[in-house]
């Protein structure tokens, strides 16, 4: 190992997560191109901290990639916080002495041309889980090889990835208490600085200005949250200042600020898992006895065991993971499920968590749990549906807690709630909004006549639903 080496770990004793690039991390005097993808910002990038350690010139590009653009699963709630949180990061770069590359085409095309005209002879990024992220790595490490390249991944969107938490006999957890026990053995490393770049990136690299949601061909209705670092880290001391503290009381009541909100920071990266484990250790010495703290913990952990669940088991992305539930006859309504969409079910929690959904891009975890189980045990519609519907809409769209969230609440899933666990939406609302502020705030028409009546009976739902999981644990 080299004396360069070194530097890097001692500079920030994180030791075994930068062991991977350590044994040929050399200055180089060549560029480096860093690849932004779900890591929109300067602080604690674990990848871009080594790009910067290891040459003088690092390119950060971000490519407008004409591929996810079409995807179904690629919304215009997201895509405004994408925007959003991408010119929050380009003023960044430029207040630390570098210049952002945005790029707009065909992803490996794009980079391929960056590295032509500049150069650059190494590309870095941090990698990321899901089937889909995972074949698009791997593509353009295989490409970029190819030509020459070098490529270097790093862990930095999880504090622990498959691999790293597994059973004694080396097999991974599929059910999430044990994960969670033995994920809280390993050490959480702490966050890297705010990176600093070294020389600017040459004049002669032109980069595209920053697209607007229209011009990528999207209408946005919602009114969402704001993007970018500065949000991120505000959202997070908003939090660990005031309903942290209680969240375990909370968290489960859709009409109180009591959970974080961090998810699309998260998603998107303008946060890092380190920043807000820092900021929840700093509340916790400040009040040891919050109660709040170990659930908020547990939750963190179950975006990253949904993460763990995706890399072991990539089938879960197409299909059930415990696959006999493919078998599921579904009744796939098309009405029910538009009258689902559009809030107009006639269950009035129901309709107003869809329209939180539709017209704020969020919606709280209580109710993505009672709109997941009553589109699929209410209406006997597909988990996939939903997932879609979800994946188009949410400001934080995760193909892997989406993924992990749908299967858990129609009872396909690893760790999954029992089929015949099956919530009533209306004793759903009577114990987590028993005033009702929730729903009038969304459906203030719900206690007048022109209200609809429930499109599907409960009780009789209940029954086929028995029946129809009955069937095929029988078969
Ligand atoms: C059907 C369904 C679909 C979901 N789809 C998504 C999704 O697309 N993207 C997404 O980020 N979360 C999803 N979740 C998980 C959860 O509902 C959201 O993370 C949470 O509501 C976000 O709000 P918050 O940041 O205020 O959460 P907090 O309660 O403050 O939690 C803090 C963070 O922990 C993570 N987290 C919390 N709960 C979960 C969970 N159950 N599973 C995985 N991670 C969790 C999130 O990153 C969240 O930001 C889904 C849950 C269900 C039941």
């Amino acid at each position: 190992m080299s004396v360069l080496s070194l530097r890097v770990v001692w500079v920030q004793g994180r030791l075994p997560l930068l062991a991977e690039s350590l044994e040929d991390s050399v200055l180089h005097d060549f560029m480096i191109i860093y690849w932004f993808k779900n890591d929109l910002r300067l602080a604690d990038n674990t990848a871009l901290h080594v790009a910067v350690a290891d040459c003088d010139t690092v390119l950060p590009v971000y490519v407008i990639d004409k591929e996810l653009l079409r995807s179904p699963h690629t919304g215009a709630a997201q895509t405004a916080f994408r925007l959003q949180s991408l010119e929050a990061l380009r003023q960044n770069i430029e207040a630390a002495g570098g210049r952002l590359i945005v790029r707009t085409g065909e992803l490996w095309e794009e980079l391929r041309k960056l590295a032509q005209e500049s150069g650059a002879k190494a590309i870095y990024w941090n990698r990321e889980y899901d089937p889909a992220s995972r074949e698009r790595e791997a593509r353009i490490e295989k490409e970029a090889r190819a030509l020459g390249l070098e490529t270097k991944s790093f862990k930095d969107d999880v504090i622990h990835e498959a691999g790293e938490v597994l059973k004694n006999d080396g097999t991974p957890y599929v059910v999430f208490t044990p994960y969670s026990k033995a994920w809280k053995l390993l050490p959480v490393d702490a966050a890297l600085p705010v990176t600093k770049f070294k020389s600017p990136v040459p004049a002669s690299i032109r980069s595209e200005s920053i697209p607007t949601l229209a011009g990528l061909g999207f209408t946005l209705e919602a009114k969402i949250p704001e993007g970018g670092e500065k949000a991120g880290r505000d959202v997070l001391k908003k939090f660990t200042a005031v309903a942290l503290l209680d969240y375990r009381r909370q968290r489960d009541f859709p009409a109180l600020e009591g959970t974080s909100r961090l998810s699309p920071h998260l998603r998107l990266g303008t946060v890092s898992i380190r920043t807000v484990f820092a900021g929840v250790e700093k509340a916790r010495q400040a009040h040891p006895k919050a109660g709040g703290i170990e659930t908020f913990i547990n939750e963190l952990i179950w975006r990253e065991f949904y993460r763990h669940v995706l890399s072991h088991f990539p089938h879960a992305i197409n299909g059930s993971f415990r696959r006999e539930y493919d078998a599921l006859k579904w009744e796939n309504n098309e009405k029910l499920f538009k009258a689902w969409c559009e809030g107009r079910t006639g269950f009035p929690i129901v309709d107003a968590a869809m329209r939180q959904l539709n017209t704020t891009g969020w919606m709280h975890n209580r109710l993505r749990m009672i709109v997941a189980m009553f589109l699929t045990k209410d209406l006997l519609v597909s988990w996939q549906w939903g997932e879609r519907y979800f994946m188009e809409k949410l400001v934080d769209a995760d193909p892997a807690s989406n993924n992990g969230g749908w299967q858990w609440s129609a009872s396909t899933g690893t760790d999954a709630a029992p089929y015949f666990r099956i919530f009533n939406p209306n004793s759903q609302a009577a114990k987590f909004d028993p005033e009702g502020d929730f729903i009038k705030r969304f459906v203030p028409e719900a206690d007048t006549p022109s209200y609809p009546p429930p499109i599907v009976n409960h009780a009789d739902q209940r029954i086929k639903t028995l029946a129809l999981y009955g069937t095929l644990k029988s078969s």
